[in-house]
């Protein structure tokens, strides 16, 4: 795409489109009850007339009934094939009565289109399609074959959506050059020293576990209380966890986010950045003053939740507390696990994972010395020529964990330009999109595929 203005025409229906997504009201739950099915049936048989030519050329396989996937065959069948995700629930709107504009209309006020999915990413899928819808229509054909792979309950862990998708691939053999989900934001005004607006593409995941401290203690009344309860050993126990948090470590994730933006950077930390054999404990230090720059260079552990007597005047036999734990790439849930009962044994404390089966291990880190890297910083130099593109430890969950074994890297980026107000919209009220920021995505998209 030569013409820099064009994109804007050739992707001009790409807004109503969206419009029709968002108006479906596909929210996952994780009780099912409480999902319209009927919803998620009307968003999927709309596709096939809101992208006619997607529809006839390229294969749609169905691995369950939260899963979409689309194959564009590609010229070269000794390529690496691509992977492009998005996913087509969305979590509930919260108070309706706090939107300016309902959450299901769709609707296109002075330039931005409002509602769930305008943001977190039904946006994505709509790039994603429209992009491909245009590309057809001029009769291309990409070199490699690109799935696109839409789940439908990312927002609740992606059993049937992604991991469905992610099996049914994996069965087949492939083995994917590179994929890319939703991720980090174009993000603006974001570090004071920086002005240029940063592309935060995620190249690894914190890991997740819930894990539970326990004490055991005399239960009985409470006007004759030993020295030591079973709330106060775990209070102490706690209060040792956040007194002695896990060792700082600036994982290679982080040391090649702090080289590539040197750059960018104003002094001093152009050098802090640039020096890193020299300056890492300075910004070790300097990264643990916030919490969330703590979280890019540590495992946290957040007690979330207390439980001890049910009574006033009981002293409770069992107490016990949640421990929220993000783990930095690297370490294991086990190692995580380890530590803690080290921490918490003088206590007279123990420690367990909550629900074993829900852990997540942090991602790989994927690098940004392969094909998949470059073609994304390539189509952002021509859809976000301001932006500079950065590697970034991505600390929400993604689809991404359900892909892990059937690709060579992985990426996570939501191409649109956001500030710390937008982002608050992400999952809060008033999630919406500026038109031209949404059009420049899809942009974004098409010189990704005629790329590949
Ligand atoms: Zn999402």
């Amino acid at each position: 795409m030569k013409n820099s203005e064009d994109y804007k025409k050739i992707l001009e229906r790409l807004p109503e489109k969206l419009a029709c997504l968002v108006q479906c009201k596909t929210v996952s739950y994780y009780d099912p009850e409480k999902e319209d099915e009927g919803e998620f049936t009307r968003l999927k048989a709309g596709l096939s007339q809101l992208y006619p030519l997607v529809n006839a050329k390229l294969r749609l396989d169905k691995p369950s009934n939260r899963a979409l996937l689309y194959t564009w065959e590609g010229k070269d069948p000794s390529l690496a094939p691509v992977i492009l995700c998005a996913h087509f629930d969305v979590v509930p709107p919260g108070d309706e009565a706090a939107w300016l504009h309902g959450p299901f209309s769709g609707e296109l006020i002075d330039g931005e289109l409002w509602g769930r999915g305008t943001q977190d990413i039904k946006v994505l899928m709509a790039c994603i399609l429209e992009a491909a819808e245009s590309l057809l229509g001029q009769g291309f054909q990409p070199k490699h074959t690109i799935y696109f792979a839409f789940g439908g309950d990312e927002e609740i862990g992606g059993s049937r959506g992604a991991h469905a998708i992610g099996e049914f691939l994996g069965k087949q053999g492939v083995k994917a050059s590179f994929l890319l989900d939703e991720g980090g934001p174009i993000a603006v005004r974001m570090l004071s020293f920086v002005e240029r607006p940063l592309a935060l593409i995620g190249v690894a995941e914190k890991g997740y576990a819930d894990m539970v401290v326990t004490a055991e203690g005399q239960g009985g009344h409470a006007s004759m209380p030993p020295r030591h309860t079973a709330t106060g050993n775990l209070g102490r126990a706690i209060a040792y966890i956040e007194g002695h948090p896990s060792p700082a470590r600036l994982t290679g994730t982080i040391r090649s986010f702090l080289s590539l933006l040197a750059p960018y950077s104003r002094q001093p930390y152009h050098f802090l950045f640039s020096a890193l054999w020299l300056t890492a404990p300075a910004i070790r230090l300097a990264f643990a003053a916030s919490p969330t720059t703590n979280a890019l260079i540590r495992t946290t552990a957040a007690c979330t939740m207390l439980q001890g007597s049910m009574k006033e005047n009981v002293l409770a036999d069992h107490a016990e507390a949640n421990l929220n734990v993000r783990i930095l790439p690297g370490e294991s849930s086990q190692q995580v696990l380890e530590r803690l009962a080290i921490q918490v044994k003088p206590f007279g404390a123990s420690v367990f994972v909550k629900h074993p089966e829900a852990v997540v291990e942090p991602s790989a880190e994927s690098g940004t010395d392969n094909e998949g890297w470059k073609a994304i910083v390539s189509a952002l130099a021509v859809s976000h020529p301001s932006a500079a593109c950065v590697p970034f430890l991505f600390s929400a969950g993604t689809d991404t964990k359900h892909y892990k074994d059937i690709v060579q890297a992985t990426y996570r980026l939501t191409a649109l330009p956001q500030d710390s107000e937008a982002l608050e919209r992400v999952h809060g009220d008033n999630e919406r999109v500026n038109i031209e920021d949404l059009l420049r995505c899809g942009y974004f998209y098409l010189n990704l595929m005629e790329s590949m």
